[in-house]
């Protein structure tokens, strides 16, 4: 069952000026569809008018916004803790199983949060999709970004064929199960254990023969593999710079590390930095964090 509303009766021809000059005039009934009739549309008008005549329409439906959420595979995640929302999110998304609340910062050695189910299922799993490639995920046991997903095909396109990668910081495997594409072989290490388990299920997932996990600390990493790579990836916002010492003992003279940090905008570069022997070093902005704060990645060519 229709709405009467008045209307007028366009010629298809000109309608698209019409309904231009209607919505500045702010005069279109916007919550009805716009219809046929004949050769000619019929467009609703909020009131009586020159020329107008009265017709039943379709009443379009008027969404209320949805709350601000990242969606991580079937999973949303809020900003506020907001059920009302959460449950809005779950009844308009029917790719979301779970709403979650992160009732922490990122935390800890293997930078988790807690989370908090405020609709759908009790679980913080599921499975993300990026690039045709899945990933089961556990965003309590392990950390999981969707964001770098770009950085990673970035990373992917300017690799040479079969070159023999190193993940200092893999997590449940995004960069390395991306970057095995070009890679002749790559090692993707992780303290936390849970990570280094989704992350096995994750190569066998991907059917992917050339990643090899390893449960390490990142600091062990020269004296574990005693040899260097062509490419060496530091994901570890905020916590990575330590790490730097190890990473140019890894990578061979011209090889490239990724050293991913979070900066702000006014910040000079860690002069650690300036300790690895390096043929060039190129800044890149990779991401807005906050106001005045930014990802970014040194793409370091080691000396
Ligand atoms: N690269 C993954 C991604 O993009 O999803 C994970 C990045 S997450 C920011 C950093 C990872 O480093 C976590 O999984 C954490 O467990 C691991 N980690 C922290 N300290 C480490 C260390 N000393 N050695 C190895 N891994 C470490």
């Amino acid at each position: 069952m229709g709405k009467q509303q008045w209307c007028l009766r366009v010629n298809r021809q000109g309608a698209e000026t019409v309904r231009r000059a209607l919505l500045e005039e702010g005069t279109l009934d916007k919550s009805l569809k716009i219809r046929p009739d004949g050769d000619e549309l019929l467009f609703p008008v909020i009131s009586e008018r020159e020329g107008s005549m009265m017709a039943e329409f379709e009443e379009l439906y008027q969404r209320a916004p949805l709350p601000r959420h990242e969606l991580v595979g079937g999973i949303a995640i809020l900003a506020e803790d907001d059920p009302a929302g959460a449950a809005a999110i779950l009844g308009d998304r029917p790719s979301v199983h779970t709403v979650l609340f992160a009732e922490s910062a990122v935390e800890g050695e293997f930078r988790t949060k807690r989370f908090r189910v405020l609709a759908g299922d009790e679980t913080t799993a599921t499975i993300h999709t990026e690039y045709g490639r899945t990933f089961r995920i556990d965003l309590e046991k392990a950390y999981f970004s969707a964001r770098l997903a770009s950085e990673r095909q970035r990373i992917t396109a300017i690799m040479h064929d079969g070159e023999e990668v190193l993940d200092m910081f893999a997590g449940v495997g995004p960069f390395a199960v991306m970057l095995a594409e070009k890679a002749g072989m790559v090692w993707a290490c992780d303290l936390n254990p849970d990570a280094v388990s989704l992350l096995i299920g994750n190569i066998s997932r991907n059917r992917v023969s050339n990643v090899i996990p390893t449960l390490a600390d990142a600091a062990d990493l020269p004296e574990v593999f005693g040899r260097r790579f062509d490419r060496v990836i530091m994901n570890l916002p905020l916590m990575a710079e330590r790490f730097l010492p190890a990473a140019s003992r890894l990578c061979r003279p011209g090889g490239t590390i990724h050293f991913y940090a979070l900066v702000g905008d006014e910040d000079e570069d860690t002069p650690l930095l300036r300790r690895i022997p390096s043929r060039s070093m190129e800044k890149r902005f990779v991401r807005s964090y906050a106001p005045g704060r930014s990802h970014v990645v040194y793409d370091i060519v080691v000396d």
